[in-house]
């Protein structure tokens, strides 16, 4: 935890994470070992990143992609999804869950890293470890926004053929460049295979694209949105349509410009049912007990923080399979 109190937190946070990226997930002692063994300086924007301080988006994926190179096979995936399990404060209540989302596409043909097989085999093995924790996982299939729908597609045909039963829900990430009306096809498709939708929306573009996932997408949920937050139409529409909304104040605030204060108080207040993620903590070093504490630290009152709980529980797809 850096720069806040952790006496701050409450003693009955669940032990949720809402919205975290295997790829970006690596234990960073782990990362640093694999670079010295194979010889590769770590990027000075990762090692930036590691120390707390903030980098322009290029930076962060210039680090996630350093990062991410390491996933070679089955038992490095298992040891990230193992890493993250382990952020879970310990003093959590029940439910324990992680939604992770997971980049197939990315890992097996653009850097082909592992084969898909592999990929499964090792989210199975860490899934199987976290369950005899009592720790759920659900798994969101990430496609890239900028790639555009033609990407979109191949991620579908990648994994169409074997999809396991812990895969729930497609979402787009990387740069919010293509309209979301483009990816509707896509959406629907993945929709017809028993998939949830999901879009980082509102992050790195305009808070316009959180309305156009909603309304012209078909997107149910609904990863950041925070450059949403001065429009009070667009958080009406979230609340309206009980939309949830997954909100990483550390990495908002380490790659969203002007973002201080963090506006989840504002999105809370307006009716959003926003929850808590990491999104990536092992490039952007956080934890989820961290996480609640910073949201406290934002000012919300017992009521709100409430909310907060609530929501991180009814809106996690990892307890509703
Ligand atoms: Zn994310």
């Amino acid at each position: 935890m850096t720069g806040v109190d952790s006496q701050l937190l409450l003693p009955d946070i669940p032990g949720i994470d809402r919205h975290v990226h295997l790829e970006g997930g690596l234990d960073p002692g782990w990362v640093r070992d694999q670079a010295d063994a194979t010889g590769q300086p770590v990027p000075a924007s990762l090692e930036a990143l590691w120390r707390g301080e903030s980098q322009p988006f290029t930076g962060f994926i210039e680090a996630f992609l350093f990062s991410s190179g390491f996933l070679l096979n089955r038992e490095a995936v298992r040891s990230a999804l193992g890493a993250i399990i382990r952020r879970l404060p310990a003093q959590a209540t029940d439910p324990r869950c992680v939604d992770l989302w997971v980049s197939p596409h990315f890992l097996v043909r653009y850097k082909q890293l592992l084969s898909l097989d592999e990929l499964w085999r090792g989210l199975s093995d860490a899934i199987a470890d976290a369950g005899r924790i009592n720790v759920s996982v659900a798994v969101v299939l990430d496609a890239v926004n900028h790639f555009g729908p033609k990407h979109g597609h191949e991620v579908l045909d990648l994994v169409e053929g074997s999809l396991p039963g812990f895969v729930v829900g497609f979402s787009t990430g990387g740069l919010e460049g293509v309209p979301f009306r483009d990816w509707a096809p896509v959406f629907e498709r993945a929709r017809s295979k028993g998939l949830r939708i999901a879009a980082h929306a509102g992050e790195n573009g305009p808070g316009e694209n959180v309305r156009d996932a909603i309304l012209h997408g078909g997107v149910e949920r609904i990863v950041h949105a925070v450059k949403a937050a001065g429009d009070p139409e667009i958080l009406a529409l979230l609340a309206e349509r009980r939309i949830p909304v997954d909100v990483c104040p550390s990495s908002n605030q380490a790659l969203v410009e002007n973002l201080r204060p963090h506006p989840l108080p504002v999105m809370l207040r307006a009716g959003v049912r926003c929850a808590l993620g990491t999104d990536d903590p092992g490039v952007i070093p956080c934890d989820i007990a961290g996480e609640w504490a910073k949201a406290r630290a934002m000012g919300l009152d017992e009521r709100e923080m409430g909310l907060l709980r609530r929501f991180a529980v009814e809106d996690a797809w990892a307890l509703r399979r």
